[in-house]
């Protein structure tokens, strides 16, 4: 599956601490991330992971550019709610895609701890399952 991790600078450490905590199951998917999330979860986990641009300039869109495109397959985006972002409508932009492809999205560490016991057990395999069908897979 394809996977995407992001997550604004205050909630860095806690998504590497996420990926660091799953890494066997992380290590199963492709990975996709914003430049510095990707590089800091690369550099603490050694997973490998395709980094998009940075997301104040344009990586947030490039994710979102994957999702139009039945590309992804899960989301984790570690938002930080107490702090403005510059690119806040990217931020919105990505979310919404989710929403329109019911791509599942968790933005902080409840839900991510729901959604990657839901991946490790298969239970979006379903979208692989399409695209295969569809003939589109990866
Ligand atoms: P970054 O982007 O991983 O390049 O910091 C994340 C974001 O702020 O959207």
């Amino acid at each position: 599956m394809n996977i995407a991790l992001i997550a604004h600078d205050k909630k860095k450490d806690n998504l590497v601490q996420f990926t660091t905590a799953y890494k066997a199951i992380f290590s199963e998917h492709t990975l996709y991330a914003t430049g510095t999330t990707g590089t800091r979860i690369q550099e603490a986990t050694g997973l490998s992971i395709h980094r998009f641009q940075s997301g104040p300039l344009g990586g947030d869109q490039e994710i979102g550019a994957m999702i139009a495109k039945n590309k992804m397959d899960a989301v984790f985006f570690f938002r930080d709610p107490l702090t403005a972002q510059p690119h806040e409508p990217d931020v919105s932009a990505l979310m919404r895609l989710c929403d329109v492809y019911s791509i599942p999205l968790a933005t902080n560490m409840g839900t991510a701890e729901i959604l990657i016991k839901g991946v490790e057990e298969g239970m979006l395999e379903w979208r692989e399952l399409r695209n295969e069908n569809k003939g589109e897979n990866q």
